[in-house]
């Protein structure tokens, strides 16, 4: 499974941004427009591009991060986790270099509308709550060829499969725009509400299949691998981008490899959180070499 505890800085550079509006895309989906100086540097790769960002703490009103180059990581795990910035990895989905804006789309998981902001994690919480003028720091790519972009398909693909949740929504949007004309997609998308569907622009040949979860079945099912069970797919070689909660990942990716037989250097897929884990908790594990085994 790809997961990165923290970049090398190049070709990535810190960023301080601050939000310039938010809009609520959907009962689970807000989407937060950050500027910032010298953010026209900032080089989207498009796709899946990932990148971290820093929030404050409850207390703060910026985050408490010093730029200390290439050893910022072993700075920042040194400082307090009381006092130092939370640290979450999120997806660019759409940048506007002229404007000097770039737009994420934060899943606020627990927030039903109306509901309390104190439901889900920090950065869902925070940007359940971001005004205008809030502000953050980025770790975010310098060059557009970069190694915080996952989705490649090598030369000889014939079709791609997609699957994720609302997490992996920005960059399954991402991947859509970028896909030539033509090119055959077939897409599962696992979302909460009826209203968190979007339209997905895109010049490929692509079937999107929403998954509105059951709620009263919560736990019960896992909808995108019974989809995919009962789907019929195309011939030809494959290239799968899997992404979203890390057990239904993992079970996806072992009935593509195992039930229908991709390659799997075919199959790129991420667990963005896992039902239970802080990402501090995820950066732990990996740190101590205790994540679990792939298969
Ligand atoms: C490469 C990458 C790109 C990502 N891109 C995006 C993106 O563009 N948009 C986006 O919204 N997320 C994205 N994520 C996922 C996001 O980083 C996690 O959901 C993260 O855990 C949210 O942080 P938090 O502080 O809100 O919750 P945490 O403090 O990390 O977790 C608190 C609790 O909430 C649970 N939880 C976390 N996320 C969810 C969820 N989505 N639904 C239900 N429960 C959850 C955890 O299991 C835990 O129990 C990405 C992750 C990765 C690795």
């Amino acid at each position: 499974m790809t997961t990165t505890v923290a970049p090398a800085t190049a070709p990535f550079r810190f960023f301080d941004v601050h939000v310039v509006r938010t809009r609520r895309l959907g009962p689970s989906l807000m989407r937060i427009t950050f500027g910032g100086e010298r953010l026209d540097a900032l080089a989207c790769g498009g796709r899946d591009q990932r990148f971290k960002l820093f929030l404050p703490q409850p207390h703060q009103d910026r985050p408490v991060f010093h730029d200390t180059g290439d050893g910022w990581y072993a700075a920042w795990r040194a400082q307090d986790p009381a006092e130092r910035a939370v640290m979450r990895s999120y997806t660019i989905r759409e940048q506007r270099p002229h404007a000097g804006e770039f737009d994420v789309d934060f899943a606020l998981h627990g927030a039903e509308p109306g509901a309390a902001v104190t439901a889900g994690g920090p950065a869902s919480r925070w940007a359940a709550g971001a005004r205008p003028g809030d502000r953050l720091t980025v770790l975010a790519p310098v060059v557009e060829d970069n190694g915080g972009v996952d989705f490649r398909p090598p030369t000889g693909t014939d079709w791609i499969l997609i699957t994720g949740d609302e997490t992996a929504l920005p960059a399954i949007a991402g991947i859509l725009s970028w896909l030539s004309p033509g090119t055959r997609a077939a897409v599962w998308i696992e979302v909460d509400h009826e209203d968190d569907r979007q339209q997905l622009p895109t010049f490929a040949d692509a079937e999107v299949t929403w998954l509105v979860r059951d709620r009263a079945a919560a736990g019960s099912g896992e909808p995108v691998l019974d989809a995919l069970r009962a789907a019929e797919l195309p011939g030809g070689t494959p290239y799968a981008w899997v992404a979203g909660e890390a057990g239904t990942v993992k079970a996806v990716r072992r009935h593509l490899v195992r039930e229908r037989g991709f390659d799997r250097r075919a199959v790129k897929f991420t667990g963005y959180w896992r039902r239970g884990a802080t990402e501090e908790d995820l950066i732990a594990e990996l740190t101590a070499g205790t994540a679990p085994d792939e298969d």
